[in-house]
């Protein structure tokens, strides 16, 4: 686990199970720690319309209400890779935008609602 974020799919959930403790479950979220190295981790509870997500907490107060926005961008950005050729077509936005959509990840991740 040497990423802050992940995408959760079907193989991240089984190492979930047999590699991390459940501690706590609170709102839309689970709180895990990982058997090995103590780290807390959360998941986001399963939901048909919403992209599910692992990240790791730095630290456990609040840990239910914590913005991992800029983290779930960066994952975007990560993910989609940027395109060089075109600029975010958000007004005044001077960033790239993402492979195959025409906004940059912050406006791609705010304003449309992509996830992944
Ligand atoms: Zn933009």
């Amino acid at each position: 686990m040497t990423d802050r974020i992940y995408y959760t799919d079907q193989k991240l959930l089984e190492l979930i199970k047999t590699e991390f403790d459940f501690v706590d479950d609170k709102g839309w979220f689970e709180l895990y720690q990982h058997k090995q190295d103590k780290t807390f981790w959360r998941l986001d509870k399963w939901d048909k319309y919403q992209t599910q997500f692992f990240v790791r907490l730095e630290t456990i107060d609040n840990w239910e209400s914590f913005d991992d926005s800029e983290f779930r961008v960066e994952l975007l950005k990560k993910t989609r890779g940027i395109d060089l050729t075109r600029k975010c077509i958000w007004n005044n936005c001077e960033n790239l935008s993402l492979r195959g959509v025409v906004y940059c990840e912050k406006h791609a991740y705010f304003e449309m609602g992509l996830r992944k």
